[in-house]
């Protein structure tokens, strides 16, 4: 079924049924399959067909949902992996040798800014860093051995904006590997490759999975960087359980439908805030005092999930907000059905100095929400009565 909707192909796109004309797809848990023979066995593993062998390598669960995230994101392969950063850290460890340069945005995911700093150092590979709004000074940085150009859009966790058809240039006439987290987006929101990316990356925890239930991760994009990122993974291990595919494909036959509402109480969330006395400043990308609204406008279809504000009052009135919370969760987690409110700058970024927070727009007051699907009547009282305590 070739349809043009995204709605259709998240539901549609289905690998063979077996002889039980199942409906729902099945899970195969099983960790290897077998062959008729020798010869069978030398030629699956010659490659000369394309079959299943051993779950670490592909399993029909796994290849289910590496399809529909392909067809969804407009990309020729995938690879799918147990989180979000075994397919950061793999796509990297993949096509990167020692001695290489990456050239990426500042505003990137904690634990991939970690990667870049603490670890592929280790192999010689070092990250040079622009920050949002300096995408002027790209190309300053691009060295003769720059081989990656890095970034996410919206970021995390101030929801800001990158020119994805500016960097995508720069990529290409640099001879550049694009690649772009696209996690807060989500192919239904956003699709890099329209830009010139050419592999974008996801956690499929997020909003993929939508329900806060499992960790998964893919990769997806260009077939010969795929076929590098997919052997690495075949030798290495960091395999996606045909279980949570299983689940995450199922997930993904909702994903128009739950981030359309997300997206729906997220800009009445961010419209609240905007209203209200005890916030200095809002931030989303569907509202027109969005720094980089007219960029979003151009290469998103609608805001998105994530709204950042700036509580007045600093570290203190951030951590008062967060144990006023009544509704909302107090977790790590995003893109939950459940609205989830964090404070980065006293939790997940409170290690880092002020100027590092700041050069990420960390601010002291910087609450982030994830706005879920509880009805937004009540997860806008929540915050309302939050704000208010005195
Ligand atoms: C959560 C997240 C990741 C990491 O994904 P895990 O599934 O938690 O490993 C990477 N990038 C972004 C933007 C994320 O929000």
């Amino acid at each position: 079924m070739n349809s043009q909707y995204i709605e259709t192909q998240a539901i549609r796109t289905q690998l063979e049924r077996s002889d039980f004309l199942e409906h729902s797809n099945p899970l195969y848990l099983t960790s290897s399959f077998i062959f008729e023979d020798a010869e069978d066995m030398r030629a699956s593993f010659a490659e000369e067909k394309k079959r299943n062998i051993y779950s670490r390598f592909t399993n029909p669960n796994t290849s289910e949902f590496v399809s529909k995230v392909c067809k969804l994101e407009g990309a020729e392969d995938g690879h799918a992996f147990a989180t979000g950063m075994s397919a950061v850290f793999s796509t990297f460890a993949a096509l990167l040798d020692s001695g290489d340069h990456i050239v990426s945005s500042r505003s990137v995911f904690g634990s991939t800014h970690s990667l870049f700093t603490k670890f592929l150092p280790k192999w010689n590979i070092e990250t040079s860093y622009f920050k949002v709004n300096e995408v002027d000074k790209i190309e300053s940085l691009i060295k003769p051995n720059t081989k990656v150009l890095y970034a996410e859009s919206p970021t995390n966790p101030a929801v800001d904006i990158l020119d994805l058809e500016i960097l995508g240039k720069i990529a290409k006439k640099h001879n550049l590997i694009f690649i772009i987290d696209n996690c807060f987006a989500t192919p239904y929101l956003q699709q890099p490759i329209k830009f010139g990316a050419d592999l974008v990356i996801h956690s499929a925890t997020k909003l993929i999975d939508g329900q806060g239930r499992v960790l998964g991760g893919v990769t997806v994009g260009r077939a010969d960087l795929i076929r590098e990122i997919y052997l690495f993974s075949r030798n290495t291990g960091p395999a996606l359980s045909p279980f949570n595919a299983w689940m995450l494909s199922k997930s993904l036959e909702t994903l128009v439908v739950r981030v359309d509402r997300h997206c729906e109480n997220a800009l009445k969330v961010a419209e609240f805030l905007e209203t209200n006395i005890n916030v200095s400043w809002v931030k989303y990308p569907f509202l027109k005092s969005h720094p980089q609204h007219e960029i979003a406008k151009k290469q998103m279809k609608l805001g998105g999930n994530v709204v950042a504000f700036e509580v007045k009052g600093g570290i203190e009135a951030g951590r008062k907000f967060l144990n006023s919370i009544q509704m909302c969760s107090l977790s790590a987690n995003l893109g939950d059905t459940r609205s989830i409110v964090t404070h980065p700058a006293s939790t997940t970024h409170s290690k880092l100095s002020l100027e590092d927070r700041l050069e990420t727009s960390i601010t002291d007051g910087l609450i982030r929400i994830s706005v879920g699907l509880e009805n937004v009547n009540d997860i806008i009282e929540d915050l309302q009565q939050a704000l208010n305590v005195e």
